[in-house]
């Protein structure tokens, strides 16, 4: 990618949010709810009150035209999209016309160019970075609180917990920009770097929650079954109750081998094998066994709040508040036992309700999964082998705001992109069609539409995708 290219367009939207907190203007956030916008959220509000300015910040779900018209009555001076807005461009050019406008994003942006000189986009997809791998919404964020002042480079670490959060290290190791943020965390020893098991909860979770809990991948005849975690890791003289964290070094490598051996033993592709022992962040201001010691746990945390519209808690938890870290550690057990819950219930309707097109599976869940859950349950279905991994997984589910909608998440995975697929511009076309919202990145996507449009979704998406593989 184009690096300086970036680079320049980030000072031009930090000298832009320096000159408005030299002027006394109130800065005003938005960023998005999960565990990426959560810590770019966390870093711009640390940058901006380092500096002395005054910020507004919101966590949201979603930008939609609405909440850009609310906005814009607050008649605020400037504003700052954070891991989101991309996809919006056309109603911020539109609504925002009078103020300054940051949007400090990942995702790939709708076609329409900024006019408005007061309104900057940092994106590095725009400079040929790729959006799920090479840097966050906290990556663009950090870049952009660096650029304030050096002195963040101390949030670097938070930088690395939201792409952790966005999995851009899936296939096991950092790309692109990640890897300068990762070189600034351990330049101030913030951070280490370990090749360890990737599957959560190396800090809380005990051995044998570890494998019986897992999903991403599954382990075959494990997951699912704490006995068999339980009796698994006993024949292989393994203490189940023990702490991965715990285990010496030599225990370590051989409780990796032992994974990796089973999987191979069950038939796992080689992309499962790559990733499983990888790249693993370990944050050294916490202590081993605190969740926020490492990356994936901690984005998770922070998931668990957003999810729960209490994405300003997370923030909080970023900026190092022990009162509100105490307060998620209550919503993180429950938050992966209802994805438990979401495997189990995809597993036993699979077949009874999926519909399968020639590109696309297409899953109604109605309110039997949440739909702050559908996308970890469409990278389920995927991981656990109910979808054929070259075809593009949707699960849908009734909105928790509004009955009259439907939130859908699509996932897949490289091999099927690899046919041209780009499952954000299927479903931004789509969601026009039927007078909904859609967009996202080539791999991961998100869409809302109106319920009524239920039964013809599966078809348009079909086509949609239909027309990519073509390349149309
Ligand atoms: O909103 P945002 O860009 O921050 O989120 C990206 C989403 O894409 C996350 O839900 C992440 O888990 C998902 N993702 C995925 N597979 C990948 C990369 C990202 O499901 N290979
Ligand atoms: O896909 P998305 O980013 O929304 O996922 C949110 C969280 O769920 C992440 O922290 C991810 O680690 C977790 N997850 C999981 N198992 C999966 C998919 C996601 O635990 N199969
Ligand atoms: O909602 P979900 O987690 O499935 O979204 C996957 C990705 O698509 C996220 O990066 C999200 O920000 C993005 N998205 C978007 N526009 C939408 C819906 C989702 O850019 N309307
Ligand atoms: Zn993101």
């Amino acid at each position: 990618m184009d690096k300086s290219g970036f680079l320049e367009k980030v000072r031009e939207g930090a000298e832009l949010i320096k000159m408005h907190i030299e002027l006394g203007h109130t800065i005003r956030i938005i960023s998005h709810r999960d565990a990426d916008g959560i810590t770019a959220g966390a870093i711009l509000a640390k940058a901006i009150a380092r500096e002395g300015g005054n910020f507004h910040l919101s966590i949201v779900k979603q930008l939609s035209e609405d909440l850009i018209k609310e906005l814009a009555d607050e008649k605020q001076k400037i504003y700052v999209f954070s891991d989101l807005g991309s996809g919006s461009i056309k109603p911020i050019e539109k609504y925002l016309s009078d103020a300054s406008v940051v949007i400090s994003d990942h995702h790939p942006p709708e076609d329409g160019e900024i006019e408005n000189d007061n309104h900057i986009l940092v994106n590095p997809t725009q400079f040929g970075a790729n959006s799920v791998r090479d840097l966050s919404g906290s990556g663009v964020a950090y870049f952009v609180a660096k650029e304030i002042n050096e002195k963040n480079k101390d949030l670097s670490y938070l930088a690395l917990v939201g792409a952790v959060g966005d999995m851009q290290e899936i296939d096991g190791q950092f790309h692109g920009m990640n890897l300068d943020i990762i070189e600034d965390a351990k330049e101030l020893d913030l951070i280490e770097i370990r090749k360890e098991i990737r599957l959560y909860g190396r800090e809380t979770r005990k051995l044998y929650q570890m494998l019986a809990y897992a999903t991403n991948p599954d382990i075959p005849e494990i997951t699912g079954d704490e006995r068999k975690a339980i009796e698994f890791l006993r024949a292989k003289g393994f203490d189940p109750d023990m702490y991965y964290w715990q285990l010496r070094e030599e225990e370590k490598k051989r409780f990796n081998d032992l994974i990796v051996i089973h999987l191979i033993k069950h038939g796992a592709g080689k992309e499962v094998i790559d990733r499983i022992i990888g790249d693993v962040v370990l944050i050294k201001p916490y202590k081993e066994g605190d969740p926020r010691h490492e990356a994936r746990e901690f984005a998770t945390l922070l998931n668990a709040t957003g999810r729960l519209n209490a994405g300003t808690l997370g923030v909080a938890i970023c900026l190092g508040d022990e009162g509100a870290f105490k307060e998620a550690l209550k919503l993180v057990d429950e938050y992966k036992r209802e994805q438990i819950e979401a495997r189990k219930y995809l597993i036993q309707n699979w077949n009874s309700t999926v519909i399968e097109k020639e590109n696309v599976y297409v899953f109604y869940a109605g309110k039997n999964i949440k739909d702050t859950l559908v996308g970890i349950a469409a990278n389920i279905a995927i991981s656990s082998k109910l979808a054929n991994p070259e075809k593009p997984v949707i699960i849908l589910a009734d909105s928790e705001e509004d009955d009259s909608l439907i939130k859908g998440s699509a996932r897949t995975t490289e091999r099927a992109l690899a046919k041209g697929y780009h499952l954000g511009e299927a479903l931004r076309r789509v969601a026009e069609t039927i007078g909904g919202e859609g967009g996202g990145h080539a791999i991961a996507a998100g869409i809302r539409f109106p319920k009524n449009k239920l039964e013809e979704f599966p078809e348009l998406i079909n086509r949609a995708l239909e027309e990519q593989a073509n390349g149309n």
